[in-house]
């Protein structure tokens, strides 16, 4: 069996993960990977914007890491990727990253509904208790669907976060999948199958197996992601994963060289 390439992994320039790209790259090869990618968060504009990115000023020194991981580990075809937010009125400043370095692709994510809520983080836990979950998973999904329609963006990352800490609305989410999975077709990106979600208080795969049927439907295609930001969750669940690719009628992936994507049996 061949196994998908590991596109979502995180380097200490995030300033929340450990461990370099050679340790990541190694413990791929070890895992019996062929392909994976580095996408770190992507720094923003302003370098006080938040605590968990990169500074600008430290781009060039991460695409340096991961060129340094690609000279040192031939036989494993590494990408260089990023995983930027997508917030409104950021655009231009995702061309200018875009511009900078010949990336392989960029991961958009959502992980702030305003300017200052970014959802999944834990340090931020009791806004949750202040908002009506179906509000934020609108508000997020309104912005995942801009992300979408952005086109800046090859692959869409962990498209239903806001279920990380297990809080859920009453309400039927499915108008809001469907409005999202329209936009991600039209653009033509893929959708993330993160593993992370299984190591969070959500213990699911994101996206949900519903939001991942409704993709299937439309024919958008998929890319496989740990999110690892430490060298042992490289490839982590993959297995479950790919399970639930292959029950929701999945037979391959894709990859992607220079914003280019081809597709892979899996
Ligand atoms: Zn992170
Ligand atoms: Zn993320």
């Amino acid at each position: 069996m061949q196994l998908p390439a590991d596109y979502h992994m995180h380097t200490p320039l995030c300033r929340h993960a450990a461990g370099e790209p050679l340790d990541y790259a190694r413990r791929a090869v070890e895992i019996g990977l062929t392909e994976i990618g580095f996408s770190d968060h992507s720094p923003m504009e302003r370098d006080d914007f938040d605590d968990w990115r990169m500074a600008d000023r430290q781009l060039d020194e991460y695409v340096a890491k991961v060129r340094f991981a690609q000279q040192t580990f031939p036989q494993l075809t590494i990408r260089l990727g990023l995983e930027v937010d997508y917030l409104p009125g950021q655009e231009e400043w995702i061309r200018q990253l875009a511009a900078r370095h010949p990336w392989d692709y960029f991961i958009g994510s959502v992980h702030y509904v305003s300017d200052s809520w970014d959802i999944d983080n834990p340090g931020k836990l009791s806004e949750w208790k202040k908002r009506d979950p179906f509000e934020v998973w609108s508000a997020y999904f309104v912005r995942l669907t801009q992300a979408a329609n952005s086109r800046l963006f090859q692959i869409i990352g962990h498209a239903d976060l806001p279920k990380k800490f297990g809080i859920r609305p009453v309400e039927d989410c499915r108008p809001l999948y469907e409005s999202f999975i329209n936009a991600v077709a039209q653009a033509g990106c893929a959708v993330e199958l993160n593993t992370a979600g299984l190591r969070k208080d959500c213990r699911e795969i994101y996206p949900c197996p519903e939001l991942l049927e409704l993709a299937r439907l439309k024919q958008v295609p998929i890319t496989f992601g740990s999110d690892a930001h430490a060298p042992g969750e490289v490839g982590l669940n993959f297995s479950e994963a790919l399970a639930l690719a292959r029950r929701v009628g999945y037979t391959e992936s894709c990859r992607f060289h220079r914003r280019h994507y081809e597709s892979r049996g899996f």
